[in-house]
């Protein structure tokens, strides 16, 4: 067999493809079943909410997509790896290299600026000094900071603090676009805000995955799918929004476990500057 590629090619295959993955957890000697047998893909450029009652297999989904778990059984192939194969620090080099987190309390350096927040995932992935400046100015114009650069979290407020965490997300140009809960924590007005930001990122042809609570952040999606009793119970596509989507219109089964679109040829998200990305281990999850 050959070692794999962490490149992947995003013209040929899907970026998350999930089939039977069953993810049991033991407490106790009791065997808790967190996911049973999800099987589900989601193309590049697509832009879907995670949703669910609590206990349902949401953060167990995530953090599976995020490839911070791996499956009990079944397979997980992001961009085409299976991710099974590799070993920790492969499975953290998978993470750094196509995923951008984003949490509900931003997790931003309190003592840092907003520039040196966004280029902290640059250090660990051997970027220039300069080049690393040039990226994180540019990544916080992108999510309309400009004016901000120099300011701390706490001179920047809720919906400017997340705004930060997703120019830091975006900064290595990830493939996928994670976010847990990302407006939990902010008021209607500024829910409203980081959505729009969601909303031209999708535009420019992210591929954006959030897990959400509320029903508008779940609206506002291209695709809504819903856990119950860790299974998919709902996949279901909006198609009345603008943007990529799938080139195949074929309805969707409600209640069928696999859940795949066709395959497509998607937009390639903007990059933030014309450097390929590093392929570099980052050490942190940001
Ligand atoms: P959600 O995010 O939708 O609230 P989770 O994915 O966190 O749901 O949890 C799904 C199920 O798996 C729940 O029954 C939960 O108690 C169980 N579970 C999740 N994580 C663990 C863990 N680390 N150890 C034991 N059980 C867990
Ligand atoms: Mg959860």
């Amino acid at each position: 067999m050959t070692a794999p590629t962490l490149e992947g090619d995003q013209n040929v295959q899907p970026l998350i493809e999930m089939h039977d993955v069953v993810r049991e957890y033991e407490i106790g000697g009791e065997r808790v079943r967190a996911l049973n047998r999800v099987s589900l893909t989601i193309e590049h450029g697509e832009y879907v909410a995670i949703m669910g009652p609590s206990g349902s297999g949401k953060s167990t989904t995530m953090n599976m997509v995020g490839c911070l778990d791996v499956p009990t059984s079944g397979t997980y192939r992001l961009d085409g790896i299976d991710v099974a194969s590799l070993n920790d620090n492969e499975l953290a080099a998978l993470r750094n290299l196509k995923i951008g987190f984003v949490f509900q309390q931003f997790n931003l350096l309190s003592r840092t600026t907003a520039l040196q927040n966004v280029e902290l995932p640059m250090m660990y992935a051997g970027v220039s000094r300069k080049e690393q400046r040039a990226r994180a100015e540019e990544a916080l114009a992108k999510v309309g900071l400009s004016n901000r650069l120099q300011n701390r979290p706490n001179e920047l407020s809720g919906g400017q603090q997340q705004r930060v965490s997703i120019a830091r997300a975006l900064v290595n140009r990830p493939a996928l676009l994670l976010a847990d809960e990302p407006t939990g924590a902010l008021d209607s007005h500024t829910t409203e805000e980081i959505l729009e930001l969601f909303e031209d990122l999708h535009h420019q042809g992210h591929t954006i995955v959030i897990v959400t609570h509320e029903a508008e952040v779940g609206r506002r999606a291209k695709r809504i799918i819903r856990f119950v009793d860790g299974q998919v119970a709902s996949d279901s596509h909006s198609g009345s929004r603008s943007g990529p989507q799938p080139s195949d219109s074929r309805p969707h089964s409600q209640s069928d476990s696999v859940l795949s679109v066709s395959a497509r040829v998607s937009p390639t998200p903007e990059p933030l500057s014309s450097e390929p990305p590093s392929s570099e281990p980052v050490g942190e999850v940001f």
